[in-house]
């Protein structure tokens, strides 16, 4: 009683303050798998979080200056897609034969309007090639050769092949071949990138970029460039980037049924996105999730050992995180 007491009369004089949402957030993934303290070293642990960090900046720099959550998604995906830490743009899984073949997606929570691409292999930024894909064409979803094409029509930065392949992952694709693994096992981690922002008026987008799955044959897409699956917005609920095993994904329609369970049930964020992963994880399925609300609320949520992440928003330090057990 004694301890109570004096907490009420604070509470009681405590004048009701609307909690302000803050007036810009932004979350990114860099993949979610078996990351663990043991299997990186401290050097990789130090540049991984270095380029989340230097994701958050760019995409803070827009949010700040009062852009609009498109413009921050794209350019914190440029860090990721630069930095050959992830698998998206530099540093892009190989497919079976030895190429490197991307996919990529937005959407804008404003005007539902989205871009995809898939197995595109020419354009220096996936990302940007998928807003061009919104903004330029008539269509939601370019593939392949057309969509190299429309890269080059759209006048955006091209690359040679010898851009995106790294020792690493030729070195993933020739192990893989040599055991017989499966993609996942060759790895244990999925390295795709993902940014969810909210600007100042409000609004929330989303974007993924990744260079699927090491070894992936047939035309294989995942779920990063499929939208509703890797990616989603709308600002009558959330946006949504994903990372994991894809096909199971793709199957659930992660990033929509998240957005749904937040618009017709009501949900938490936080609480939509763990039912969502959780039924992943019940099909057999692995990976992350990174929200953000048009109230400035972020959540993330992820079934494997880790997750790289990191989050900011108006007026709270940046935080980047790699572990479980980071907060
Ligand atoms: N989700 C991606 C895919 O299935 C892989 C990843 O997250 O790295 O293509």
């Amino acid at each position: 009683m004694r301890l109570i007491l004096p907490v009420l009369a604070a509470l009681a004089s405590t004048p009701a303050v609307a909690q302000e949402a803050p007036r810009w957030s932004l979350a990114i993934h860099g993949g979610a798998g078996v990351i663990e303290r043991d299997k990186l070293s401290p050097a990789q642990d130090k540049a991984i979080r270095a380029a989340l960090n230097r994701a958050l900046k760019a995409g803070s720099a827009v949010l700040e200056k009062g852009g609009s959550a498109m413009d921050a998604v794209e350019a914190t995906i440029h860090v990721l897609e630069d930095d050959p830490h992830f698998n998206a743009g530099r540093g892009a899984v190989f497919t079976w034969e030895g190429r490197n073949e991307m996919d990529a997606a937005v959407m804008d929570g404003r005007t539902r309007k989205a871009g995809a691409v898939a197995g595109v292999t020419a354009t220096r930024h996936p990302i940007s090639l998928a807003r061009a894909v919104m903004e330029k064409s008539d269509h939601v979803f370019l593939a392949g050769s057309g969509a190299d094409a429309f890269s080059r029509e759209q006048k955006l930065e091209q690359a040679d092949a010898s851009w995106f392949a790294t020792p690493e992952r030729r070195q993933q694709l020739e192990t893989l071949k040599a055991k017989k693994l499966s993609a996942i096992d060759v790895d244990h981690k999925y390295g795709t990138v993902g940014a969810v922002a909210r600007d100042a008026n409000g609004h929330v987008a989303a974007g993924t970029s990744t260079g699927g799955m090491t070894g992936k044959r047939w035309g294989r897409i995942g779920d990063a460039p499929v939208i509703g699956a890797g990616t989603y917005a709308d600002d009558r609920a959330c946006a949504v980037s994903a990372t994991g095993s894809g096909e199971y994904f793709i199957r659930e329609g992660v990033a929509h049924e998240i957005c749904a369970r937040i618009r017709f049930k009501g949900e938490t964020p936080q609480a939509a996105a763990d039912a969502v992963i959780a039924e992943v994880g019940a099909m057999g399925g692995d990976g992350g999730v990174i929200v953000n609300t048009p109230s400035g609320a972020m959540a993330w949520s992820y079934n494997t050992p880790g997750m790289y992440r990191g989050r900011v928003s108006a007026g709270s330090a940046p935080a980047v995180a790699i572990y479980r057990d980071e907060p």
